[in-house]
C-alpha cells in the first residue's frame, strides 16, 4: 500500500500565543515520531499546494472568505471569534491545509496512492460556510469532500470524525446534501454542544458520555457507523482524525488509548474496501497531547499501510 503523507512548513507558523495547546509542536511530534519508529521513510512526501478561493467557495461563503483575508495581518494577532486567532502566517497556514484536503483528493482518486494522511494545522472540522470557531478558521475536510464531488463526480462521501469535539462546521456545511453522510462520536455535553440532537439519516451524530473507553468506542463503530455506511456505501472516505479523546488529552475527559486508533482504523480500511476501493482521506483535527497523539498518529498512519 501506498500512503501519501500531506503537510507543508507553513503549518509550523500559525502561532495562536505561545503557550496555546494548538501548537507547531503538534506537527513536529508527529513526525519525529513518525520517522523514530521507521514508518516515515515508507510514506510518499508531499508538500502541500494552497486552495483555491474556486475550491473554498464550494464549501464557505464567498464572503467569509474575503472577510479572512482581509484581516490577516501583518503583525500581531487578531482574534476572529472566542476561541480562534490569526497571526501574519496563518492564513497561508489554513489554506496550505484546504490544498492538503485537495491533493490528498487528487492523489486518491486518481490512484497515483493508496490513501492519504494530511498533516496539517490549524484544524477544521469545527469551521462552518461563513465561521470560524475552536481554532478552525476553513473546513479542510469539507474543501476536499467538495472537490472529489466536483472534480470527480463521485456520488456518495462518507465523513468519519472521532475527534472528541463534534464537527458541527461539517454538520453546518453537509446537512442538507444527501451525498454526504456524516459519521461523528464525541463527548457530550461538551464543546461545541451540538450535534446531540440533530441525527438525521446521513447526519449520524453518536455523543457519549464523558470517560467513554474504546469497548463504547467500539459500539458505536459497530452498532451505529457501520450499519449506516453499508447503507450508504460511499464511493470514498474521509476521516476528520482528531487526537483528543485520548485518555492523556489535556483539553478533554475520554479513555482512547493508542490500541484503539489501531481498530479505529482498520474498521475505516474495511468499509473504504467493501465499497470505496480502499479510498480514504484523513486530516488531523485536534489532538493536544504531545506524546500521546504523535503514538496515536503513528498506529493511524501505520495500519492505513499495511495491505
Ligand atoms: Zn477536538
Amino acid at each position: 500500500m501506498t500512503t501519501a503523507f500531506i503537510t507543508h512548513p507553513d503549518t509550523l507558523l500559525h502561532i495562536m500565543d505561545g503557550n496555546h495547546p494548538e501548537s507547531p509542536a503538534r506537527i513536529t511530534a508527529i513526525k519525529n515520531a513518525l520517522v523514530k519508529q521507521g514508518i516515515y521513510q515508507h510514506l510518499a512526501v508531499y508538500e502541500a499546494p494552497t486552495a483555491s478561493d474556486t475550491q473554498l467557495a464550494r464549501v464557505h461563503h464567498p464572503d467569509y472568505i474575503k472577510h479572512i483575508r482581509a484581516l490577516s495581518p501583518k503583525a500581531g494577532l487578531v482574534r476572529l471569534d472566542a476561541d480562534t486567532a490569526m497571526g501574519p502566517m496563518s492564513l497561508s497556514a489554513t489554506l496550505h491545509a484546504s490544498g492538503a484536503a485537495v491533493l490528498a483528493t487528487d492523489l486518491v482518486m486518481q490512484g497515483k496512492v493508496d490513501n492519504a494522511f494530511c498533516c496539517v494545522r490549524p484544524p477544521g472540522h469545527h469551521a462552518g460556510r461563513a465561521n470560524s470557531a475552536g481554532f478552525c478558521i476553513f473546513n479542510h475536510i469539507a474543501v476536499g469532500v467538495a472537490h472529489a464531488i466536483a472534480q470527480y463526480k463521485v456520488q456518495r462521501v462518507a465523513i468519519i470524525d472521532f475527534d472528541v469535539h463534534h464537527g458541527d462546521g461539517t454538520e453546518d456545511i453537509f446537512k442538507n446534501n444527501p451525498q454526504v453522510m456524516l459519521c461523528s462520536t464525541f463527548q457530550h455535553p461538551f464543546y461545541p454542544h451540538r450535534g446531540f440532537d440533530t441525527r438525521t439519516a446521513t447526519m449520524i451524530n453518536v455523543p457519549l458520555p464523558v470517560n467513554a473507553d474504546g469497548k463504547q468506542y467500539q459500539q458505536a463503530f459497530d452498532h451505529e457507523f457501520l450499519p449506516a455506511l453499508n447503507r450508504f456505501k460511499p464511493d470514498i472516505i474521509y476521516v476528520s482524525a482528531g487526537f483528543d479523546a485520548h485518555v492523556d488529552d489535556p483539553l478533554a475527559g475520554m479513555h482512547l488509548i493508542n490500541e484503539d486508533y489501531a481498530w479505529i482504523t482498520t474498521f475505516i480500511k474495511q468499509v473504504a474496501k467493501q465499497h470505496a476501493q480502499g479510498r480514504i482521506v484523513s486530516l488531523l483535527e485536534g489532538g493536544y497531547h504531545l506524546h500521546a497523539l504523535a503514538q496515536a498518529v503513528s498506529k493511524h498512519v501505520s495500519v492505513m499501510m499495511q495491505t
